[in-house]
């Protein structure tokens, strides 16, 4: 077989990760299936030894499973990848089969929400010390480092604001401090952003959004060096059950056929809207880490090839001015799903970010009247179209 890892990008995404049945289907099969059967009872002995390599159950890996984290893995050029049920499960995993009572996580404070509450609120209560920086901060990242830490975490571009950390920065800190640096890639893409070529240890990734896109199931994935996902990471899948179902890996593995071309589109989409937002002088601020005026902009230039589907504004009228604007859009639906082909629209500071506290909201920018656009796969005039005549509807408070 030709190695994988020559293809180019696009190759990998139609082809990784393939696995043909003895019916030689043109499309991957579905291996549908919680179990397998054994030749005969030493061959079962040796499964469970660990001296052939056959799928077990499902719980510990499948067929078509497998294919979905091959092509991934490909993809992001990563050694290993496992599929989980969800992002979450993905982020959950990856932190917890590393830390024990006693241990040090430093991460930044612009997470997701569910990723906060795993670092600010479980963590702690198994005895391990946490601590949050601000992730643009490259000062405090070295303070918070200038003690043994076992895991920093942190997500670039963040969500709602798209804040960009410098990746290559906070592994050197972090190596120095004996921890793994592992990173929430979603708002990037494994297309436009490559974490382990800038050094970090593990990427994480809720395949939810950007890589299904299409909104019908929930999946994730963690990825990174043979002998973390072998020796670190499987052990704690394999005995707490966190594994992606073949349906949804099945789903999963031929979207990423069309990955690259549904976030290259999103992505111009995007710009675009992000640049007739930025010619208006009705919006107090416009975030897209592709144009000169966000504050990362050089930074984002380094470290990312693409800039993304996801535009974050700030209307001057606060939480009215925002909920009038999103009422009156009639195409884009209001969800807080995000890198869907459908144009999708949340308001961060009574959804996604309302279980912090109004000091911890304003200190990472998410005023009333921040509104986060994930931009989708319509015609950008009949996005353009919609969004002037909602902002019309806003002003009119
Ligand atoms: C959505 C999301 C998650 C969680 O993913 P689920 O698949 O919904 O569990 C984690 N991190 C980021 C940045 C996300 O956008």
């Amino acid at each position: 077989m030709t190695d994988q890892s020559d293809w180019r990008p696009a190759t990998k995404l139609v082809r990784g990760g393939l696995r043909r049945s003895q019916f030689r289907e043109t499309s991957e099969a579905l291996f549908l299936n919680s179990g397998f059967v054994y030749d005969d009872a030493a061959q079962a002995e040796a499964a469970f030894n660990g001296d052939v390599d056959v799928f077990i159950d499902s719980r510990n890996g499948n067929p078509t499973v497998a294919t979905f984290e091959d092509r991934l893995a490909a993809l992001e050029g990563a050694a290993a990848c496992r599929a989980t049920a969800t992002g979450m499960a993905a982020v959950f995993a990856a932190l917890l089969c590393q830390v024990k009572a006693g241990d040090r996580v430093v991460a930044a404070r612009e997470l997701f929400g569910s990723c906060h509450y795993i670092i600010a609120k479980l963590l702690p209560r198994w005895g391990v010390e946490v601590e949050f920086v601000k992730g643009t901060d490259l000062d405090a990242w070295e303070k918070a480092l200038s003690r043994p830490t076992t895991v920093t975490f942190l997500e670039s571009p963040s969500n709602p604001m798209l804040d960009i950390v410098d990746i290559a920065a906070v592994t050197e800190l972090s190596h120095r401090a004996g921890a793994r640096l592992v990173i929430d890639n979603v708002f990037a893409t494994p297309l436009f952003q490559r974490p382990l070529e800038l050094g970090a240890d593990v990427v994480v990734y809720s395949a939810t959004k950007h890589i299904d896109g299409q909104g019908r199931c929930l999946g994730g994935a963690v990825l990174g060096a043979k002998d973390f996902i072998d020796d670190v990471f499987q052990p704690f899948y394999r005995n707490t059950g966190p594994s992606m179902s073949p349906f949804n890996a099945w789903v999963m593995a031929k979207a990423l056929e069309t990955l690259d071309l549904r976030v290259e589109r999103q992505t111009t989409n995007a710009a675009r809207i992000a640049g007739w937002f930025e010619a208006r002088s009705d919006i107090k601020q416009v975030r897209y880490p592709g144009m000169a005026s966000h504050p990362q902009h050089e930074l984002a230039k380094r470290q990312m090839s693409g800039f993304g589907s996801l535009v974050t504004i700030e209307l001057p009228g606060g939480k009215a001015a925002a909920f009038k604007f999103l009422d009156a859009l009639s195409l884009i639906d209001i969800s807080n799903n995000l890198g869907d082909a459908k144009s999708l629209v949340c308001h961060p500071s009574t959804t996604t970010h309302s279980r912090l506290t109004e000091a911890e909201r304003l200190d990472i920018g998410v005023t009333e009247g921040v509104v986060r656009l994930s931009i989708g796969l319509e015609a950008p005039d009949d996005l353009l179209e919609d969004i002037e005549q909602a902002l019309a509807a806003a002003s009119a408070a």
